[in-house]
C-alpha cells in the first residue's frame, strides 16, 4: 500500500464488538485472565500493552516501512529508551546542531551513567568519521535539523555506522515518513517526536522509535518501555492514531505553503537569509533533493538586522502564532535565539516558521506586511 491509503487503513478497523468505524478508547489497565490462567486477547496489563496502543504502533510501523514500532509519553521519552539500552563507557556521537533536549540528555543525564559523546557537524562526514573510537555504538543524525536546517546524509551515515559496528538512528521528527524513507536509506531505527506532525494539532505529547529489524536490541528497548514505563495513554495513543490518518494529506499541503513562503521571502528587500532544502542556495539542497521527497514545513529565516528586527516581525504578524513547537495546523513563529539562551550559536536575527495549513497567500501576505517598514 502507498502512504496516503497506510495512512487511513493502518491499525484501523470496524470494532468487532459494536460495528464502530471510530476506535473506541480502552480505558481499562488490566485485562481478563481465562480460568486455566491464559489471556485470551494477548493483553495483561496496560504499562506492558494496550489496546490503543497497539493498533497506534502498528500505524507507525507501517509508515515507516519499519519492523515493528514503539510509542512512548514524548519524543524525548523515545531518545531516552534508545540511551538507556547503551552500557557506561559506550560512546555516541551527537550532531553538533540536534534538538535541545537530545543534547541535555547526553550532557546532564546521560554523563553521570558514564556515556561517553562527541559532538560534531554530521553534514560534514569526515569530522564523522574522524569521531567513531571503538568505543562507539550509536551515531545519531537529526535532518533536516533545528533551527537552520541542516541536511546529513542518511545513508552515508548509516555506513559509517556499519562499518564501526555501531547503529544509527535518525530523528526523523522534521523530515516525516513522507518526506524521507530513513529505514530504506539504511537507519536503524526512526525517532520521532509524534508531538508534531503524526499527532498534527498540537493537542498531544508523544514519540515513537520505529525499527528496521525486531532484533536483540529492538527487545531491549521493548523491555525499557514497557518496564521504564514512559507510555502514551489511551487517549494520548487515539490522538496520535487519528491525527495520522490526514497527517500524509496534512503534510504534502504544508511542504507546499513552506515552499511558496520560502521562495517569497528570498525576494524580499528585508531578509537576510531563507533556509529551506529545496532552495538551490541551501548549502545540503544536493543531499536533500538526493533523500527527501517533500522538504518539510519548517522554514528559517534571517531578517535584516538583529534581534530587534526579528522581534519586531513577530510583533506585527496575525496570522503566525508566537509559540514554539511545529507540525500543528496553525502556522507559528518563534524567535530561536530566545528560546535557547545566551549561549546558543543561533543568530540573533533567526525566526523560524512553521508552515500550517492556512491558505499559502494569506500567510505570504501576513509576512509581507510584518516585514514592510
Ligand atoms: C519536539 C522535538 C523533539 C522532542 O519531542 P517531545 O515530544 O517534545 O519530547 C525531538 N526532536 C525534534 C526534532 C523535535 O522537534
Amino acid at each position: 500500500m502507498r502512504p496516503d491509503t497506510i495512512a487511513v487503513h493502518a491499525g484501523r478497523r470496524p470494532d468487532p464488538s459494536t460495528g464502530a468505524i471510530a476506535e473506541p478508547i480502552h480505558l481499562s489497565t488490566t485485562f481478563l485472565r481465562e480460568p486455566d490462567g491464559s489471556f485470551a486477547s494477548g493483553y495483561i496489563y496496560s504499562r506492558e500493552k494496550s489496546p490503543n496502543r497497539t493498533n497506534l504502533e502498528a500505524a507507525l510501523a507501517l509508515m515507516d516501512g519499519g519492523a515493528d514500532a514503539a510509542a512512548f509519553s514524548s519524543g524525548l521519552a523515545a531518545t531516552n529508551a534508545v540511551l538507556q539500552t547503551l552500557r557506561s563507557g559506550d560512546h555516541v556521537i551527537c550532531p553538533k546542531e540536534v534538538y535541545y533536549g537530545t543534547k541535555k540528555l547526553l550532557t546532564q543525564v546521560f554523563d553521570r551513567w558514564g556515556l561517553t559523546h562527541t559532538i560534531v557537524d554530521t553534514s560534514n562526514l569526515d569530522a564523522v568519521r574522524a569521531a567513531v573510537t571503538p568505543q562507539t555504538r550509536l551515531l545519531w543524525a537529526e535532518t533536516p535539523s533545528n533551527p537552520t536546517l541542516t541536511v546529513t546524509d542518511i545513508a552515508a551515515m548509516a555506513e559509517i555506522a556499519r562499518q564501526a559496528n555501531a547503529r544509527l538512528v535518525v530523528d526523523n521528527t522534521w523530515g516525516t515518513p513522507m518526506g524521507q524513507r530513513v529505514l530504506d536509506l539504511g537507519a536503524d531505527i526512526a525517532m520521532y517526536s509524534t508531538t508534531k506532525y503524526h499527532g498534527g494539532h498540537s493537542d498531544v505529547l508523544s514519540g515513537a522509535l520505529v525499527t528496521r529489524q525486531a532484533d536483540e536490541w529492538w527487545a531491549q528497548i521493548r523491555l525499557i518501555q514497557s518496564t521504564g514505563g514512559a507510555v502514551p495513554s489511551p487517549f494520548d495513543a487515539w490522538l496520535v492514531h487519528r491525527g495520522m490518518a490526514s497527517m500524509v494529506c496534512r503534510f504534502r499541503q504544508q511542504c507546499a505553503s513552506a515552499q511558496r513562503v520560502a521562495e517569497f521571502l528570498t525576494t524580499h528587500d528585508a531578509v537576510e537569509a531563507v533556509h529551506y532544502p529545496s532552495l538551490s542556495s541551501h548549502p545540503g539542497h544536493a543531499i536533500a533533493a538526493r533523500q527527501m521527497t517533500l522538504f518539510g514545513g519548517m522554514v528559517a529565516v534571517q531578517v535584516r538586522g538583529g534581534s530587534a528586527e526579528a522581534l519586531q516581525l513577530t510583533g506585527r504578524v496575525k496570522l503566525f502564532t508566537r509559540a514554539t513547537s511545529l507540525g500543528g495546523v496553525e502556522s507559528l513563529i518563534e524567535h530561536r535565539k530566545s528560546v535557547e539562551g545566551p549561549e546558543s550559536p543561533t543568530p540573533d536575527n533567526l525566526l523560524r516558521l512553521s508552515v500550517g495549513l492556512e491558505d499559502a497567500d494569506d500567510l505570504i501576505d501576513d509576512l509581507r506586511e510584518g516585514l514592510s517598514r
